[in-house]
């Protein structure tokens, strides 16, 4: 795509743009107005702009390169949409609230290079990276479709963003910067599968988005039989990473705990986990499996509740949900699994 997205414009190139047209310069703060504070991209809604402009516009950026393109509801009022991109690719992005509050859950990667053995997202491998406006973009369709601003914003769809550094960094920089969206980067949580040298250059990014590392074992022998070799690293270099986290950002990190049947989920594990989260002042957000391969099993809810209970009694904050069709379960890339068995089916 050569032309300019509208969705991640700078102000410069904005003001250039409407030079370019013939038009004075306060019209770029107009147009910017509308794409992040109305988070409107589509010209002819732009009322208080000429018409020659609006036409303009259109002409000269990308101005919506998405759409959504199917929408399914969870058992617990999540929205799942699955947005289809201009190559005809697909990513998903979910919408879940709860009582007081509204959470988006936004995908970084077509695909993912990671290829964790028990997540959808990663079966394909790697198709490419999003590009900025596309991460923004599945914001937008979120206030679409729910009329509401998110209070929340988790990078745990498909893909690891970390990977895609560059990318997510300027969307995040289009959703914090005050100039721009404006939302606060203590409300937006960045999933990795622990890339080391990613966690470094978000430290350097200086804001207090919070990190948060799927962990998955205590030990690397296990660590290995989930997530293959190429991208893993050693959990001691994580943790590492982690503690220069807090320490140069100033937050508190949490760990994801996928919970597989038989492979990560005995007591054992667990007093391993709480001393690991108690030295590394974590938080714990344990993920009972939802089954997508045939390979692994979720435990029983009695062995994820002893589970909870050992890292509780050790003074661990610990999050768990139990719903089907839960976040993760939503986020995970079994839409776009569905979507691409379809089309071969077609
Ligand atoms: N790549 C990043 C972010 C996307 S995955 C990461 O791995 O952190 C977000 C979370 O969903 C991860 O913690 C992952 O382990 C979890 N996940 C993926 N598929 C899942 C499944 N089928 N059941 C439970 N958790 C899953
Ligand atoms: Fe990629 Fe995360 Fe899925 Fe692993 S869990 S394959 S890193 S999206």
């Amino acid at each position: 795509m050569s032309l300019k997205a509208l969705a991640n414009c700078t102000y410069s190139e904005m003001e250039s743009l409407v030079k370019e047209l013939g038009q004075p310069v306060f019209r770029a703060k107009q147009i910017m107005e509308w794409v992040f504070q109305h988070y409107e991209l589509n010209p002819d809604r732009m009322l208080n702009l000429p018409l020659k402009l609006r036409e303009d516009l259109k002409s000269k950026l990308v101005c919506m390169s998405s759409e959504i393109k199917e929408s399914s509801k969870g058992g617990d009022k999540t929205t799942k949409l699955l947005i289809s991109l201009f190559d005809d690719e697909a990513v998903e992005m979910v919408i879940i609230p709860s009582r007081e509050r509204i959470t988006f859950c936004l995908s970084t990667q077509v695909g993912c290079p990671v290829g964790c053995r028990f997540c959808a997202s990663g079966e394909g491998g790697l198709v490419r990276n999003l590009e900025a406006h596309e991460i923004i973009e599945q914001l937008y369709h979120g206030i679409a479709h729910s009329g509401k601003f998110p209070d929340n914003i988790v990078f745990m769809g498909i893909g690891e963003g970390l990977l895609n550094f560059d990318n997510l960094a300027d969307a995040l920089g289009k959703m914090t910067e005050a100039d721009y969206i404006g939302m606060s980067p203590r409300r937006v949580t960045i999933s990795s599968s622990g890339y080391v040298p990613g966690i470094y250059r978000l430290i350097e990014l200086g804001k207090p988005f919070i990190l948060a590392i799927s962990l998955h074992a205590v030990d690397d022998e296990t660590r290995a039989e989930i997530i293959p070799g190429k991208l893993r690293y050693p959990i001691a270099e994580i943790l590492q990473a982690c503690d220069d986290y807090e320490k140069e950002i100033g937050r508190m990190v949490t760990f994801e705990y996928t919970m597989l049947a038989g492979i990560n989920d005995s007591a054992g594990a667990a007093e391993k986990l709480a001393a690991m989260a108690r030295k590394h002042h974590a938080k714990v957000n344990l993920i009972p499996y939802n089954e997508t391969s045939e390979e692994f099993k979720r435990p029983k809810e009695i062995d994820i509740f002893d589970f909870r209970d050992i890292l509780e009694k050790a003074g661990v904050t610990v999050m768990l949900r139990l719903e089907k069709g839960s976040k993760v379960k939503a986020a995970c890339g079994q839409l776009r699994a569905q979507h691409i068995k379809k089309l071969k089916n077609d």
